[in-house]
């Protein structure tokens, strides 16, 4: 197992400085109302990086008031959507200014690689919000043809006051993927990142400010979720609240949605994707595609292909090549260029994935490789692998969200599909075989969101990406998710002035 978790690596290595600690309320940092601060975790060393203001239902209150104001009576939603589209273009700016520090802060909050923020998850922020800034002067309704004499049209108007409720995986992507559609609409909005990792939203605020965006249309209130998180979902003067996270705290956000004003709800859950490799797939491609399918972000991504099914021709030629690759696969520091996977975001995470990995064991899987932590301190796992599993095991069965493969043996299309769609998740899919008519046969037969077909997060701002199931529903990306951010509104007239009633 190629591993670089020594200690000195980890402690060469100099931590940024952190400069944003507080809620950001209607363009200010502030300290919470209560005064209290929770700690903030290195994963590679168990470190307290820094102490947070700890936000709770006053301070979402007060957030959601400037929100509130900043919509009703702001220039935000009445600016010309290409005036939104100049400011926000100017935070894209700065995000690319500021794109190794950022990259950092989601290193040493999320365990996350270095390299990759700085070459790809940051600049990719970038790129979301200039794509829904190009989006932000072309939203228009429809002219409608009645049946009877009327001239009839729609307009497509911000929703509100967002309330947007982030995970830990991907702190950046996830907060540019939400407020970028939604400052394109004209919303205002009150963000609540994971506790886990709140530094770099704090950081994405103040240069919202510095760009021009108006007080009040961003807020952020760092926090925990049954308190702060919970205070968004219950809030009755939050128009519509977008939620990314596991399928538990989303039913528990949709309940309090129904159960407060009835507002607007998106969800974007788990998954435990499969990825299906048929006899003709070039065994090395595959092989490789199906360990960074589960390996990718040290398997803390909502789409890992954590169940992987080869067809019985190839089967045993893979298992070989995916055992030698995932052995020689570089775990150790997330600052090290060499590394290929960093720590799990923290002690609980850890635990949890080490404790289904024993769950796999005692069930009775055949572990054909990894298993163990890896290094002295810190949060990291071996990149693992199970065969001979039972779809009804725990390893088959639940979003593991670490490097934990279920892997498996298969003989016919028909048995792949069955096996696929075997699941109360579905997030996405990937398919790796040379025949179209496998690869369009297989994409309509499974019910996911996101199919890949010899590729595996080939992800754009121009694909929307959704669960199908319990992955949940309402899209982030593409158009439609700009549309989830506007009511539309029909607007009816007589032509003629016909005495009407
Ligand atoms: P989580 O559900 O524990 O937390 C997500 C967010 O919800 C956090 O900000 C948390 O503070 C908040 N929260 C917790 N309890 C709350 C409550 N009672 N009310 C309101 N908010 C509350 O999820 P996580 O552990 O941060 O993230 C991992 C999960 O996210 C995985 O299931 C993963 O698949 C999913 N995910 C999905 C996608 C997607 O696009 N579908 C993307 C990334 C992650």
């Amino acid at each position: 197992m190629g591993s670089h978790c020594d200690d000195s690596i980890v402690s060469s290595v100099k931590i940024p400085t952190i400069k944003f600690t507080k809620l950001f309320i209607n363009g200010e940092f502030v300290d919470s109302i209560s005064g209290k601060t929770f700690e903030t975790i290195d994963p590679r060393t168990g470190d307290v990086i820094a102490r947070i203001a700890e936000g709770d239902e006053e301070d979402i209150d007060l957030a959601v008031k400037a929100a509130r104001d900043a919509f009703d009576h702001g220039p935000w939603p009445r600016l010309p959507g290409s005036e939104r589209a100049r400011i926000m273009m100017k935070f894209a700016d700065l995000i690319d200014q500021n794109v190794e520090e950022l990259a950092a802060l989601d290193t040493i909050d999320a365990g996350k690689l270095f390299s990759m923020g700085k070459a790809v998850d940051i600049p990719q922020v970038a790129a979301t919000l200039r794509y829904y800034a190009g989006a932000a002067d072309k939203i228009h309704g429809d002219v409608l043809k009645m049946s009877r004499e009327f001239h009839a049209y729609t307009l497509r108007e911000p929703i509100g006051v967002v309330g947007h409720i982030i995970p830990w995986n991907y702190p950046s992507t996830m907060l540019l993927m939400k407020i970028s559609p939604a400052l394109a609409a004209g919303c205002t909005m009150v963000v609540k990142p994971a506790e886990q990792t709140p530094l770099s939203a704090l950081y994405y605020a103040h240069l919202a400010k510095l760009a021009g965006i108006p007080n009040g249309v961003l807020n952020v209130v760092t926090g925990f979720g049954p308190t702060a998180g919970a205070a968004v979902s219950t809030h009755m003067d939050i128009d519509a609240v977008s939620f990314t996270g596991s399928p538990e705290v989303g039913r528990k956000v949709m309940k309090a949605a129904a159960e407060s004003n009835l507002k607007v709800v998106s969800l974007e859950l788990g998954g435990k994707s499969p990825l299906i490799i048929f006899d003709d797939a070039d065994v090395d491609a595959a092989a490789q595609l199906a360990l960074t399918g589960i390996v990718y972000n040290k398997g803390e991504i909502c789409v890992a292909s954590s169940r992987v099914y080869v067809q019985e021709g190839i089967y045993d030629e893979v298992v070989k090549k995916l055992v030698e690759k995932a052995k020689a696969w570089v775990v150790g520091d997330p600052f090290d260029p060499e590394v290929q996977q960093g720590p799990q975001v923290d002690k609980k995470q850890f635990e949890r994935i080490l404790t289904y990995i024993e769950h796999g064991k005692r069930e009775g899987a055949t572990l054909l490789t990894g298993g163990k932590p890896l290094g002295r301190k810190g949060y990291y796992i071996e990149p693992t692998i199970f065969t001979d599993f039972k779809e009804e095991m725990l390893i088959a069965k639940d979003e593991i969200f670490g490097p934990v493969m279920a892997l498996a043996k298969f003989k016919t299309i028909e048995e792949a599909i069955a096996r696929a769609n075997n699941s109360r998740y579905g997030l996405a899919a990937g398919i790796v075989t040379k025949d179209l008519n496998v690869a369009n046969t297989v994409s309509r037969s499974i019910r996911a969101g996101t199919i890949w077909i010899n590729c595996y997060f080939a992800f754009d701002n121009d694909c929307p990406v959704g669960g199908y199931k319990m992955s949940g529903f309402g899209s982030d990306l593409g158009l439609e998710g700009l549309y989830k951010y506007l009511h539309v509104k029909s607007v009816v007239t007589p032509i003629y002035n016909t005495p009407w009633l």
